[in-house]
């Protein structure tokens, strides 16, 4: 190992937002052996009292790389300890035991390839706003455009040396379709590897932006005209990088797809509520889940619970021989999605479901009464919704621990509370002096 002064023990919350003390090189292996202690009640879903034990987080060997923005420092990727043993509500245990079932059910291992899209803002003329931090000009297909792509080149150069640094490969960056918004995609890997990829993403992303006088936002919906920003999730399976068992050219439906890649879709059909409460997990979420509300003409986001070929409108793509998941965005936990959508896929498989037939066409178009007739349901449209779809989900809870799912049903009730009872101005403007 090469030798750092310093090593990140470092793990996330229930929100998937990084936590870390900072230890001197010469105190490192206590990372790997009793783990670097923390005051459990500090973290967010933990489930720790502040009078209770300690979590202490526990680094992993295989998930040490250097973090370019500080001196000589190398973050350690830990699991949550307590008492001596994995913590059942710590996000990246979920995500191993989620990762072992598949496993231990399939024989084989679970890869996904998350595709974060975020705005880069700057400080608009109002303390505390933000404003895009490419050229103002509010472009009506702003998609892919060059200017913007340019202008913000050395901030995304920097990102990606970063992130090549830590091993993490970046095959692409482009603007989207938002005005400064951007999306960069880093190669898929197994489910473990990827979401501690994409945490690390973002941890780089943040703080190189602060250092361009940006902020990276992962905010779902942050301009009600504008496309929000998605987290796609890609899935396949098999033994090795390379293998692909969810792949079958023989699908007699043309969409590349074997048998076990069906039921395990039939699995996402099946539990898209619960499963969209940990996908889509902020109040916020739902603003980005809409047909309309983009200048552009296409929000790209799902509204409805069904699966296409290359079906930009649904909840799953099929980019042949693969599922794409678009109802996620990075409010989500990269840890409790890879373990939800296992749950539900793995439930699809021992039941063999069958997800129903593929929808080509534009799903923003079909009104309730032909998606009804399709057999379409409709995405949850508010986070109670999702949140009551999550607590009655038996498999959701069996996978992810009853213990787990009541802490996160908790927290993320009050934070509906905290916001959805209030009245955004838009709302008092408009009906106060109406009616
Ligand atoms: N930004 C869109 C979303 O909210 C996705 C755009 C795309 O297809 O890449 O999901
Ligand atoms: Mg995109
Ligand atoms: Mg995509």
């Amino acid at each position: 190992m090469t030798e750092f002064d310093y090593y990140l023990a470092q793990f996330v919350d229930i929100h998937g937002r990084p936590k870390a003390k900072l230890v001197p090189g010469r105190h490192r292996e206590m990372i790997f052996g009793a783990g670097a202690g923390f005051a459990g009640f500090a973290i967010a879903g933990m489930g720790l009292g502040p009078h209770g034990p300690e979590f202490m987080a526990v680094g992993d060997r295989d998930a040490i790389r250097p973090v370019a923005w500080m001196a000589s420092t190398a973050s350690v990727t830990c699991d949550g300890h307590v008492g001596g043993k994995p913590h059942a509500l710590d996000p990246r245990v979920i995500a191993k035991k989620a990762l072992a079932d598949f496993r231990a059910a399939t024989g084989l291992e679970f890869f996904s390839g998350l595709e974060p899209e975020f705005f880069l803002l700057k400080p608009g003329a109002a303390a505390g706003n933000w404003v895009v931090a490419t050229e103002s000009e509010a472009l009506d297909k702003p998609c892919y455009d060059f200017r913007h792509l340019s202008s913000v080149s050395g901030f995304l150069m920097e990102l990606q040396a970063a992130l090549d640094g830590a091993g993490i490969d970046v095959y692409q960056i482009d603007h989207e379709d938002a005005n400064g918004q951007f999306e960069m995609n880093f190669t898929y890997a197994d489910g473990l590897r990827t979401a501690d990829n994409l945490t690390y993403f973002k941890m780089a992303a943040q703080a190189l932006a602060r250092k361009h006088g940006m902020l990276c936002s992962f905010m779902p919906k942050p301009f009600a005209e504008r496309s929000g920003s998605g987290l796609h999730m890609h899935m396949s399976a098999g033994r090795k990088i390379g293998d692909n068992a969810f792949a079958d050219a023989q699908d007699p439906r043309g969409l590349e797809l074997s048998p076990m890649a069906y039921h395990f879709l039939g699995g996402l059909v099946a539990h898209a509520q619960g499963l969209t409460a940990i996908a889509a997990p902020c109040v916020n979420s739902y603003k980005r889940l809409v047909k309309r509300g983009s200048r552009s003409g296409a929000t790209w986001a799902p509204v409805s619970v069904a699966y296409g070929d290359n079906n930009r409108t649904a909840f799953v793509r099929i980019p042949a021989g693969r599922l794409e998941l678009r109802v996620p965005d990075a409010s989500s936990n990269p840890y409790l999605l890879t373990a939800a959508v296992i749950h539900a896929g793995l439930d699809g498989i021992a039941r063999g479901l069958s997800p129903g037939e593929p929808c080509n066409e534009n799903l923003y178009q079909l009104s309730a009464t032909e998606l009804g007739q399709k057999g379409i349901e409709r995405l949850p449209s508010s986070l109670p919704e999702a949140l009551d779809a999550l607590d009655a989900s038996e498999v959701l809870r069996r996978g992810l621990g009853a213990a787990f799912v009541d802490e996160f049903l908790n927290l993320k009730r009050a934070e509906c509370d905290e916001l959805l009872m209030h009245i955004p101005p838009a709302e008092f403007n408009r009906y106060v002096d109406f009616y």
